[in-house]
C-alpha cells in the first residue's frame, strides 16, 4: 500500500451515496487517508451502518469513526422502512425517487457536521453552507463526464428522431453516440412529472459540482488522459484522478487470500480446481442494482448452456423472492461441473484476480469495470443504466479491453439479449481471436494501473496534492512535487 510517513493534522468527513457502488470506493479512499494519517468520519444511515463498520473493522478506531443520521422515511411511496441502499429497493423504478429522497437528509446532516472536530474538508454528493473545501464524488470515470457535459451544453439529443441514429461529439469526432446511451433524465422530458424532477435532480447536481473545490475520481491519468485534461481545462472543476482506489487500498491484501485461505467459499474452491485443471472460466455479474427479468434470465442460461464455457453466474436475489430466482435445478444440473450460480453477496475483486477467471461479462458498472480492468480480464459489455452504455463504448471503443453484446430490438435503453447473440459473443471473447486481442489490451492496462498507485504514481501524487492543497502541509508539498 502507498504510504506518507508524515502526520497530517486532517481530518477527512466522507457521506457516500446510499449505494454499494458509491460507498466500497469511499470506504477504500477512507483507508488511503488513514494510511497517510489523516482523521475520517464517515456519516451514514443506521441500515447502512453495518456493512461500513465491519469494512473498516480491522482499522484503528481512534482514526475513523462512523456517525449515522436518519434515513429519511415516508418520503417516498413505495420505499419500506428500513431499505436505505439501492440494492435493496424492491424495484429499479425506485431509483430516482430514493436518490431525490435522500436531499431530505441535509438538515441532520449539517447538524451532525456540526457536532465533529474541525473539518478540513468534505467529499459527498451534496452542498454544505460550511466554510470548508468540498469535494464530489459521483463514482464516474472522466470519460462519460466530458462526454456528457458536451451532449449538454450542444443540445445533441434534440437532433435525432431516432434513439439509435449515430451523433458525432463536438471536440471528439470520433466518439458517436445515440440516444438511448443516456437516461432520459438527462433530457428534459417535461410532460412526464417524474422524468422532470429527475431532470431537476441532475440540474442540482450539476451546480453542487460547480460550486465544489474539486472532484474525486476513481480513474487514473494514463487510462484516459484526453478525457481528464479536457475536464481539466475545459469543464471544472478540478478532478482529481486517485484510482483504482480499490488496488490503492487493498494491494497488500490480495495475495493473501488467494491461497492459504482455510474458510474459502465454495465458488473459490470450484474456481482453483479450474485453475489446476488449466480451463478458463467466465464471470458474469450485472453489479448490486441491476435486475434481469425472468424472460432475460432464462435466455441468458439458454446462451450460456449453449456457449458450452466454464461460467461463474453470480444471479441478485430480488429483495423479498426465494428459491432460485427462476433458474431451474434442470438448468444447474445439465451445466454442472462447468457451470456454478450464486446467489449471494460474494467477494468480487477476488473473483477477478483468480487465475482462472478470463473474462467478464458485466454491465459495466464502473467499479467492475475498474475491478476488471486492475485483474487483467477482459470485459464482454452488456450495460444496463445510468452511465453504463457510456462505459460500455469507452470499454470497447477506446480502450480496447472488450467486446460488447447488442440487444435485438437496439431501440430501448434496456434492450433483450438473444440467447444466439450471448453464445456467439461468449465464445468470441473465451475463444476466439478477437478475445485475445481484448485480453492482450486488458494487461497492458493493467500494468498502468499498477504504477499509477505506486508510490510516485500519478495516482499516488493526485492523491498527495489534493491533501497538500486542502491541508496546507507546505513542507511535504515541496518534497512532493
Ligand atoms: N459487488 C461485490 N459483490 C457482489 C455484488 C457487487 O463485491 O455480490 C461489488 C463490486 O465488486 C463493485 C460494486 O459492488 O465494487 C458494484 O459497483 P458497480 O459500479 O460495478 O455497479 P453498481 O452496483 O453500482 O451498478
Amino acid at each position: 500500500m502507498a504510504t506518507s510517513n508524515s502526520q497530517h493534522e486532517g481530518h477527512v468527513v466522507l457521506f457516500p451515496f446510499m449505494s454499494k457502488g458509491h460507498t466500497i470506493p469511499l470506504l477504500h479512499l477512507s483507508r488511503l487517508f488513514l494510511a497517510r494519517g489523516l482523521r475520517v468520519t464517515i456519516i451514514t444511515t443506521p441500515a447502512n451502518r453495518p456493512f461500513i463498520d465491519q469494512s473498516l473493522a480491522d482499522t484503528s478506531s481512534a482514526a475513523a469513526t462512523v456517525v449515522d443520521i436518519p434515513f429519511p422515511q415516508d418520503t417516498v411511496p413505495g420505499i419500506p422502512v428500513g431499505i436505505e441502499s439501492t440494492d435493496k429497493l424492491p424495484s429499479l423504478d425506485l431509483f430516482f425517487p430514493f436518490t431525490i429522497s435522500t436531499e431530505h437528509m441535509q438538515p441532520d446532516f449539517e447538524r451532525a457536521l456540526q457536532t465533529l472536530p474541525r473539518v478540513s474538508f468534505l467529499v459527498s454528493d451534496s452542498a454544505t453552507k460550511f466554510g470548508f473545501p468540498r469535494f464530489v464524488f459521483y463514482g464516474f470515470a472522466n470519460f462519460p463526464m466530458a462526454v456528457g457535459t458536451l451532449v449538454a451544453e450542444n443540445r445533441l439529443l434534440e437532433g435525432p428522431e431516432s434513439d439509435t441514429e449515430l451523433i458525432t461529439v463536438t471536440q471528439f469526432p470520433w466518439i458517436k453516440i445515440t440516444k438511448k446511451d443516456f437516461h432520459e433524465s438527462f433530457r428534459d422530458s417535461s410532460t412526464d412529472a417524474a422524468q422532470h424532477e429527475a431532470f431537476e435532480f441532475n440540474m442540482r447536481s450539476v451546480v453542487a459540482t460547480v460550486r465544489s473545490f474539486g472532484m474525486i475520481v476513481n480513474s487514473f491519468y494514463e487510462l484516459e488522459p484526453v478525457f481528464t485534461d479536457y475536464w481539466n481545462t475545459e469543464c471544472g472543476p478540478r478532478a482529481w484522478c486517485v484510482g483504482p482506489l480499490l488496488q490503492l487500498s487493498q494491494d497488500d491484501d490480495i495475495n493473501s487470500t488467494n491461497d492459504e485461505d482455510d474458510d474459502k467459499p465454495m465458488w473459490i474452491e470450484w474456481l482453483d480446481q479450474k485453475l489446476e485443471e488449466g480451463s478458463w472460466v467466465l464471470y458474469i455479474a450485472f453489479g448490486s442494482q441491476a435486475e434481469l427479468s425472468a424472460e432475460q434470465l432464462q435466455e441468458v442460461a439458454k446462451g450460456l448452456e449453449n456457449s458450452n464455457v466454464n461460467f461463474l453466474w453470480v444471479v441478485k436475489k430480488k429483495s423479498g423472492a426465494t428459491a432460485s430466482d427462476g433458474l431451474t435445478k434442470e438448468f444447474e444440473e445439465r451445466v454442472k461441473g462447468r457451470g456454478m450460480v450464486v446467489k449471494e453477496w460474494v467477494d468480487q475483486r477476488r473473483i477477478l484476480m483468480h487465475g482462472s477467471v478470463q473474462g467478464f461479462l458485466s454491465h459495466c458498472g464502473w467499479n467492475s469495470v475498474l475491478e476488471s480492468i486492475c485483474a487483467g480480464v477482459p470485459i464482454l459489455a452488456w450495460p444496463m443504466m445510468a452511465e453504463q452504455h457510456l462505459n460500455a463504448r469507452f470499454v470497447v471503443e477506446e480502450m480496447k479491453v472488450g467486446r460488447r453484446v447488442e440487444t435485438c430490438d437496439g431501440s430501448v435503453v434496456k434492450g433483450f439479449v438473444k440467447s444466439e447473440e450471448l453464445e456467439k459473443m461468449v465464445k468470441e471473447l473465451m475463444e476466439g481471436d478477437k478475445g485475445e486481442e481484448v485480453r492482450k489490451k486488458v494487461k497492458e492496462f493493467a500494468d498502468l494501473a499498477s504504477k499509477a498507485v505506486k508510490e510516485g504514481g500519478s495516482s499516488w501524487r493526485s492523491l498527495q496534492s489534493l491533501i497538500d492543497e486542502t491541508i496546507g502541509n507546505k513542507e511535504e508539498k515541496s518534497m512532493s512535487s
